[in-house]
């Protein structure tokens, strides 16, 4: 089925053809898989949120595709609420995470070189990072599962452990060094999250050294944490420049690098551009996504069914200490790390008819929808706990 597919994922061996909130049905019928990927942390407001499928219907009868050769009144909307809810004054938008990064990258770069200071252009980055697929954003992560067999490292990315302060303090105060990029919780690593006081320490050595802060909230964003951006849990620790995607269109491919205007005060036309992004079909849908991410109500809700959440696989670790070797993250951002491999209990999961993502550091990531109810979280936690006891017994069998 999948032979003239390039030959790039290990996908499970399951198609959907409807999806509806948390629930997603089979093509071959059967019983819904309750889904905790959200595809990866993507779907916010669940499967087929009635909003976005008319904010999409609607624009699809209207306007797709001009180009940035004209102007975005669609563009304007979203940008204006992106920068009226955060630290930033100006938005470029993109089709996906990794051209969000590349952006971010580039707006660090250029806002030296207009400074008269183009030697600054090291970018640093962190174990357990991940940035997106292209060039840039895989050298800035510098995961050598992702970087080997494509030739020469690129120049100007160095990279460091998080808890390695001393040499991360030596680097950001060297006069090559252009910006750090950094996720506030570390997704596809597994969902670590950073403490307060690193990024504290982290926003603080970054001012002083006239070094740019790159938050990559790619899936941190858009309320994945309870706040509209992971970063606003740490109050003394904003950015510079923000790179975001995943759940900004909810769906629909489209991405964000926010920035204040004294960052992105080297980019002027001709400098940076795309054909797609931004599209009046994606930021009419973005738009709709925002709105419905952005109500307090959302996050509350967000907050308080992550606590549920959370709470319950606190039981369920204590209860399982021989499958379960610790529960981390942030919000609904939650990582479950396990003690048998993480690809046969996301196995064991799918038996339950429990959709759940995998992770760094032999993770599993839960990611519901925003949307998720009390009492879709309480299945959860059942699921688990019968995929629990299903590891269990197949680890006494052997
Ligand atoms: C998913 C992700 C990306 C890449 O986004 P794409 O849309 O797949 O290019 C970048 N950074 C982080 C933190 C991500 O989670």
């Amino acid at each position: 089925m999948t032979s003239s597919l390039m030959n790039v994922y290990a996908r499970a061996p399951i198609a959907f053809d409807r999806g509806e909130g948390a629930w997603l049905y089979p093509v071959d019928g059967g019983e819904p898989y309750l889904d905790c990927v959200a595809g990866v942390a993507t779907n916010a407001l669940g499967h087929c949120h009635p909003v976005l499928v008319a904010a999409l219907e609607a624009q699809a009868a209207k306007l797709w595709h001009i180009s940035n050769m004209f102007e975005m009144p669609g563009q304007s909307a979203l940008a204006e609420r992106l920068t009226t809810a955060s630290f930033a004054d100006t938005v470029f938008f993109t089709n996906s995470g990794t051209e969000a990064v590349e952006c971010a990258i580039k707006v660090a770069r250029r806002y030296h070189a207009a400074r008269g200071e183009p030697q600054r252009q090291t970018v640093i980055g962190f174990s357990g990072a991940f940035h997106g697929r292209t060039y840039g954003a895989m050298n800035a992560a510098g995961n050598p599962a992702h970087l080997d067999g494509f030739g020469d490292r690129l120049p100007g990315f160095v990279h460091f452990a998080v808890d390695n302060w001393p040499a991360l303090a030596l680097a950001i105060a060297d006069p090559a060094t252009a910006a750090v990029v950094v996720e506030p919780v570390q997704g596809e690593g597994g969902a670590r999250a950073m403490t307060e006081t690193f990024l504290d320490k982290l926003r603080a050595a970054c001012t002083a050294h006239g070094v740019l802060l790159i938050y990559d909230e790619v899936q941190t964003g858009m309320g994945r944490t309870g706040k509209l951006f992971a970063h606003q849990w740490y109050p003394n620790a904003t950015p510079d420049i923000m790179a975001l995607a995943k759940a900004l269109g909810s769906g629909f491919p489209v991405g964000a690098c926010l920035a204040t205007a004294e960052a992105a005060s080297g980019m002027v036309p001709g400098v940076h551009g795309t054909t797609a992004g931004g599209n009046p079909l994606a930021m009419a849908v973005a738009i709709a996504a925002f709105d419905e991410i952005a109500k307090p109500e959302t996050l509350t809700h967000a907050r308080e069914v992550a606590q549920h959440l959370r709470a319950g696989l606190d039981r369920l670790a204590a209860t399982h200490p021989g499958v379960i070797a610790e529960i981390r993250g942030k919000g609904l951002l939650v990582g479950v790390r396990l003690v048998p491999n993480n690809r046969a209990f996301m196995a064991a999961a799918r038996e339950q008819r429990l959709l759940v993502a995998g992770g760094g550091d032999n993770c599993v990531r839960l990611l519901p929808p925003l949307t998720l109810t009390v009492a879709e979280a309480d299945q959860i936690l059942d699921r688990l706990d019968t995929a629990c006891h299903a590891m269990t017994n197949v680890q006494v069998a052997a």
